[in-house]
């Protein structure tokens, strides 16, 4: 763009991405400067990656095909395993058959953590000189996926947060000294968590408030994380564990750091001879509620010199996310393999209306989709960690893989409660027990709609970047007036239609002559020829029988036609993203549920092309699961409409914005008279807001 609006990021900054000037250019500074500080963060978190290769969701929109054997990679890397798990995973098992897992009060016992950390669980992708195991991360998602399988999905969880983010932003970030320090403590099985959100602060993780002001005396820091900075929901955290906490660095500092320090043993008071204050509670959630969850209360609490981690805590976050995803979707897959394994074990079993519960073809279409579910899920983890291994981007890939697993998880869920009927919500089942987490595995590690978009937004990134940003400066351009400030809100285009010639001919011309000018514009053009041509040229490919096809010969004959049917509407895409543009333009800043519908289209067809590569090299029984599950999402991807859905979206769009104004300005009769009940750990913000409101 030319000129960024007033209230846009910097322009001289090179974190300025498309996505964040457009909000600018749109009106919507607050989101701008939120969005621009987010995805700076996100670029450097990729800059340290370093990835050599192109995104594959973006190849297999925008070209060239990714070769199949790049598809299969994954599932390569599964059966090339060592069962470097299997120790601490049989372990667990029996601990839990002694019935000494868990606690009294059902939380994961010192017993089972003392048997698993001897057999390096705790330590399994921390490298052997740091006393790890020196895992691979694909064997790390192979242990995690059978603890959650066999019920111990609290277990895989903790370890999960320890290994991907605790280790895993040492390792990336650490100095050697931070790294000969913790990183033997947690192969040894001692706790670390991660402390990013706060009372105040949920996913807008740039905004933390929590702070650190330096500590003459010791040279270290003090950390101010108090009323509404306390850190929140903070799994893993305990007394005496350890944590990576995310604070500004000066109460108003703009820098935004991580610091790794020791929780004291106890709560602690100026009443106990110290001079901080320091509590440590559980935070209440009915999920993960066998793991420790706490939030943590620090008022001046010393954070030693050494602890401080050189780079911003966001950043740190982003690039250990990936793994946390990845592993998110192992233990999805664990988790659906429980439900339908439980739900098999009953429909077995139970004589329903006319025989037995599983001979009837409903509670068959449920187990099956819990098995595909969990092959799916298994499926994305795997590739994932196989291109991340690679050096290949994992834009895209590691976020669809987050959003089908926790998807997944929760159909299944739904499914297995109506082949197992009451008995899933008996209090001692462990498929009610498995319940909350199925839904926070939507929220945790990234919310699945927001990645979703965020994941359209990378994946589409280069051609915007390339051929769009052009058309949408021209439009920022209309919107300011001769001295460049914003015009009024009233007065800005947002969209040129065709009525927009009639209501407004001048600033229509202003922008033809605009665009016309731009190079973009007619980099834009030839694109659409260049491609146009294309496909026309591969028309008479598209009659041609699938088995004649050699890409698709080499896949097992009943998954040929999805792998097919799905890398054609995926190419399809790039036309549906273009066509999404030109018609909502810079309105598509705030038109979420295009982008979130196009971001699921993604996720469905990239599944069936993942799925259809990685069941080629499993047993017949996997492949029948995998020809099912191709099936359903095909099923989905096509009641999707991008293009031809444009009316009614734009109907939809219309009727959600009337719903949602009178929500906002509390017109809505439906919800007249009715008192809200409290929402747990109030925040400051909202009270002021609702004391003026009153
Ligand atoms: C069991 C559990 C464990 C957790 N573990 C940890 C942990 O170990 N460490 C840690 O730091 N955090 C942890 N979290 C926090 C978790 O990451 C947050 O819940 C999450 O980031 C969302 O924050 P929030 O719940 O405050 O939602 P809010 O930020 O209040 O958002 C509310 C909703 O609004 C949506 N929303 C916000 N902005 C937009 C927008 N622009 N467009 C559309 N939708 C929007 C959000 O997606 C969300 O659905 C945990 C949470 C839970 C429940």
């Amino acid at each position: 763009m030319d000129k960024a609006a007033p209230g846009a990021p910097d322009p001289k900054q090179p974190a300025a991405s498309t996505a964040a000037m457009a909000l600018a250019a749109a009106g919507d500074a607050e989101s701008a400067r939120d969005v621009s500080a987010l995805d700076a963060s996100a670029q450097q978190a990729a800059l340290r990656l370093g990835a050599k290769q192109k995104s594959l969701v973006e190849r297999l929109i925008y070209g060239p095909l990714p070769a199949l054997e790049e598809l299969q990679s994954g599932a390569r890397a599964h059966h090339a395993a060592e069962p470097r798990g299997a120790a601490a995973v049989e372990k667990a098992i029996a601990c839990m058959r002694a019935g000494e897992a868990f606690t009294a009060d059902g939380k994961l016992s010192a017993a089972l953590r003392k048997a698993v950390a001897e057999e390096k669980a705790y330590g399994f992708t921390v490298p052997a000189e740091f006393g790890g195991l020196g895992g691979k991360y694909v064997e790390l998602a192979l242990a995690e996926e059978d603890l959650a399988a066999n019920g111990l999905g609290a277990l895989a969880v903790e370890i999960s947060g320890e290994l991907t983010i605790g280790a895993g932003s040492l390792l990336a970030y650490g100095t050697d000294s931070q790294k000969r320090t913790f990183l033997p403590l947690i192969a040894e099985g001692q706790l670390m968590a991660f402390g990013l959100t706060e009372v105040g602060v949920g996913v807008n993780a740039k905004k933390v408030r929590a702070y650190v002001e330096p500590d003459a005396e010791t040279g270290g820091f003090r950390l101010f994380a108090d009323g509404d900075r306390n850190k929140l929901w903070i799994t893993n955290a305990t007394h005496g564990a350890l944590v990576g906490l995310v604070a500004r660095v000066g109460k108003d500092g703009k820098q935004v750091g991580l610091f790794v320090t020791r929780l004291p043993d106890r709560d602690l008071t100026p009443a106990d001879g110290v001079d901080y204050e320091f509590s440590c509670t559980p935070s209440g959630v009915d999920a993960f509620q066998q793991n420790f969850n706490a939030r943590i209360h620090c008022k001046n609490l010393p954070i030693p010199k050494d602890g401080q981690i050189q780079a911003d805590g966001v950043e740190v976050l982003f690039y250990c996310l990936r793994m946390g995803r990845c592993m998110l979707a192992s233990m999805a897959a664990g988790y659906q393999r429980m439900f339908a394994a439980d739900a098999a074990h009953y429909a077995r079993n139970r004589e329903g209306v006319g025989g037995l519960v599983v001979r009837h073809e409903l509670p068959r279409l449920a187990l099956g989709k819990m098995l595909g579910g969990a092959l799916q899920s298994r499926a994305l983890s795997h590739l994932s960690l196989e291109q991340d291994r690679n050096g290949v981007d994992l834009a895209g890939l590691r976020d669809l893989t987050k959003s089908a697993a926790a998807g997944t998880a929760l159909e299944s869920l739904t499914a297995c409660e109506r082949v197992l009927g009451g008995r899933s919500f008996d209090r001692t089942s462990r498929v009610s027990a498995a319940r909350a987490n199925m839904h926070v595995f939507g929220v945790v590690e990234g919310e699945d709609d927001l990645i979703l978009m965020g994941m359209v937004k990378d994946v589409t990134g280069p051609f915007t970047d390339r051929y769009m940003a052009g058309m949408l400066s021209v439009i920022q351009s209309i919107n300011e007036g001769k001295d460049g400030k914003p015009v009024p809100p009233k007065e800005r285009i947002l969209r040129i239609t065709p009525l927009t010639v009639f209501s407004q001919p001048k600033k229509v011309l202003q922008a033809t002559l605009g665009l016309l000018g731009k190079g973009s514009f007619w980099m834009l053009v030839l694109w659409i020829v260049g491609n146009l041509l294309l496909e026309i040229a591969s028309l008479p490919l598209r009659v041609l029988p699938t088995n004649w096809i050699p890409r698709y010969q080499l896949l097992p004959i009943p998954l040929r036609s999805y792998a097919r049917a799905a890398e054609q509407r995926l190419r399809w895409l790039r036309w549906a993203y273009l066509g999404i543009n030109l018609w909502f333009q810079l309105e598509l800043t705030r038109a979420q549920m295009p982008l979130q519908r196009l971001g699921k289209a993604i996720e469905h067809l990239t599944s069936i092309v993942v799925l259809c590569n990685h069941a080629r090299q499993q047993d017949e029984s996997q492949q029948r699961v995998a020809a099912l599950q191709c099936e359903l999402l095909l099923q989905k991807a096509k009641a999707l409409p991008l293009l031809t859905g444009l009316v009614q979206m734009e109907r939809m769009r219309g009727l959600v914005a009337g719903v949602g104004n009178d929500i906002e300005k509390n017109q809505s009769t439906l919800l007249h008279g009715l008192e809200p009940h409290a929402y747990a750990h109030p925040f400051e913000i909202a009270q002021k807001k609702q004391k003026r409101a009153n």
